[in-house]
């Protein structure tokens, strides 16, 4: 039997469920169990359909099937003006004190804008236009940092995210791109930009809670097929984690 989330064998048991052993190691039997109650589903891969998640034990209704952080949260590439932390529309936005993108209140700064605002200390363009076009491609620049930073540590969700197709998609204009890429001195990561853009445009998650327009990458989340009629809910909470049920 395969370990729930990876290709090795699974050999480490879970003493708070059925008798497979769930996992190859100490950190996937963790993830196996990551909030108290353990996931009831296994990754599997096929070659037709590709990976997908499938039950490995009862799941009753109304019970909690995933409860997972977001690997990436920003604006969405719709090129909405928005607060680049809380991702509230902002008509009229301030800027954050360090940098030229705009923020609700200068007082809103927080963990996701940490991930760029040290790109963003030179001017970028000041016209409406020149900050849209940022904005389209921030999300992108988020996740190709957040790997970054999950590749060096050996986290699981940057393999459940693995890059997608890296031709330009027809939503992304080539000279916008290099014109931001240029801004904020990534035109060598060219093509992981343009992976990542790719990913969050078939994986990401859109969050419209509370009037916030932005997009969001859950990478078990995102390996879950989709349903018309679906059979589970999804909820977001104010910190942008999810959870199905
Ligand atoms: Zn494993
Ligand atoms: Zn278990
Ligand atoms: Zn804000
Ligand atoms: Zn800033």
């Amino acid at each position: 039997m395969e370990c729930w989330v990876c290709p090795l064998p699974a050999i480490l048991h879970c003493i708070h469920c059925g008798p497979s052993p769930p996992a190859c190691s100490p950190s996937h039997l963790l993830l196996h169990r990551p909030t108290g109650s353990c996931r009831p589903f296994a990754l599997r891969q096929d070659e037709r359909v590709g990976r997908y998640l499938v039950a490995t034990m009862d799941i009753k209704a109304g019970e909690s099937v995933l409860y997972e952080e977001a690997l990436v949260v920003g604006p969405s590439r719709e090129r909405k003006l928005v607060c680049v932390e809380c991702l509230t529309p902002c008509p009229l936005p301030t800027s954050c004190p360090k940098c030229p993108l705009p923020l609700c209140s200068p007082a809103c700064g927080g963990s996701w804008h940490l991930l760029e605002c040290h790109k963003y200390r030179a001017s970028i363009g000041s016209s409406q236009e020149d900050t849209l076009a940022h904005l389209q491609l921030l999300t992108a620049l988020r996740l190709v940092a957040r790997r970054g930073e999950q590749a060096s540590k050996g986290e699981l969700g940057v393999s459940l995210c693995e890059v997608g197709g890296e031709g330009l998609s027809s939503a992304l204009d080539p000279e916008v791109l290099r014109k931001v890429l240029r801004e904020v001195g990534m035109e060598e990561q060219e093509q992981e930009v343009v992976a990542a853009h790719n990913h969050l445009f078939i994986n990401g998650k859109a969050i419209t809670e509370g009037g916030s327009v932005g997009t969001g990458l859950f990478p078990l989340y995102s390996l879950l097929n989709h349903s018309c009629l679906p059979n589970t809910l999804t909820l977001l909470d104010k910190g942008r984690s999810l959870e199905e049920g």
